[in-house]
């Protein structure tokens, strides 16, 4: 069947199923496709979707979701409709790339597509119109690649409106060891999800981990504990979240001297680790030549936590290497 064909409003009741919908031809006379898996309730109620695999190396939300769907069954749904995508982006997972190997584009910057375009922009309208437009609370799984290690985190939108309390709430829920709330998401980079779901008024979130193209046991925990913590928020599911695992609740945007970007090349040599605090004016790493003589210098311009750290050495002009997000430790 074709995604074009694929209604979460239609869906059965009390249906545990999983099924691959036909994208796009390749030239083999096969189809790109998407997996979906749906698990309704006997009872209408709200949607909350789940999808991952945007980019092809990540691997923490593709296991999430299948050890979610493998441990739940229609009747502990008490209302509503969990619909969930863990691998989106096919093509850039055969090729094992954060990027399509097609027509070598993001995923997360095409978004919302267009139903004429490369596979990318394909791939970008069905999750907008498929998947975030019917939502009542999306959540995109992803993490960091091979040069980037990020914290395990959620972030939410940070702001006085209705889809700002909403998303914070089930951020809490959700419980990831960072809880970060992004104080300008009108301002997230243009195409991917989060930014899809603000322009469109939805509650959208997204997870961040340590990635590098492999996953770690306590990062599957913590998101698969994650999404049932918020079908229980959600009054999905019977019971409370279990919010032990959130120690640090951070707030922040790519400005405000928190964000640092390589302007020269070279060996990247950080002078803090994951989560340390930092303050104003500490010294947080530096870009070294060959020699061992100092390019660049980073120094932290907020107080804060690190929450962004580069992971390899070797760095290009325009990588990221730091993140600080500023905000509290819980415990
Ligand atoms: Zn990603």
């Amino acid at each position: 069947m074709h995604i074009d064909e694929f209604e979460i409003a239609k869906l059965p009741r009390s249906q545990k199923a999983y099924e691959m919908y036909d994208v796009a031809a390749r030239p083999d006379g096969g189809m790109w496709r998407v997996p979906v898996l749906t698990i309704t309730s006997a009872q209408e109620g709200p949607t909350f979707v789940v999808i991952a695999g945007i980019h092809g190396d990540e691997y923490e939300g593709p296991e999430t979701i299948a050890n979610v769907y493998q441990q739940l069954t229609p009747d502990q749904l008490k209302q509503g409709n969990l619909v969930m995508v863990p691998f989106f982006n096919i093509p850039a997972w055969e090729a094992g790339t954060r990027t399509s190997p097609i027509d070598g584009l993001n995923l997360a910057r095409v978004m919302p597509g267009d139903p004429n375009g490369s596979i990318s922009y394909r791939l970008g309208y069905y999750v907008t119109h498929k998947f975030i437009d019917p939502s009542d609370m999306f959540l995109d799984i992803h993490s960091g690649g091979v040069a980037l290690n990020i914290c395990t985190s959620i972030y939410y939108y940070a702001t006085d409106n209705e889809i700002g309390r909403k998303t914070k709430a089930a951020a809490e829920a959700f419980a990831a060891p960072a809880v970060i709330g992004s104080i300008n998401p009108q301002n997230a980079v243009y195409g991917c999800s989060f930014r899809t779901c603000w322009d469109r008024n939805k509650a959208g979130m997204f997870t961040e981990a340590h990635g590098a193209g492999r996953t770690l046991p306590q990062e599957i925990e913590c998101f698969t504990a994650g999404v049932f913590n918020v079908l229980k928020h959600m009054e999905m599911m019977e019971g409370e979240p279990d919010t032990h695992r959130t120690t640090h609740h951070l707030v922040g945007d790519k400005k405000g001297g928190g964000s640092f970007n390589a302007s020269v090349a070279g060996y990247f040599k950080p002078a803090v680790r994951m989560m340390d605090q930092v303050t104003t004016g500490q010294r947080l790493g530096a870009i070294l030549d060959f020699s061992g003589a100092v390019l660049e210098e980073y120094v932290s311009g907020r107080d804060g936590y690190v929450t962004n750290l580069r992971a390899t050495p070797r760095t290009s002009v325009g990588d990221n290497v730091i993140g600080i997000t500023g905000g509290e430790r819980l415990r």
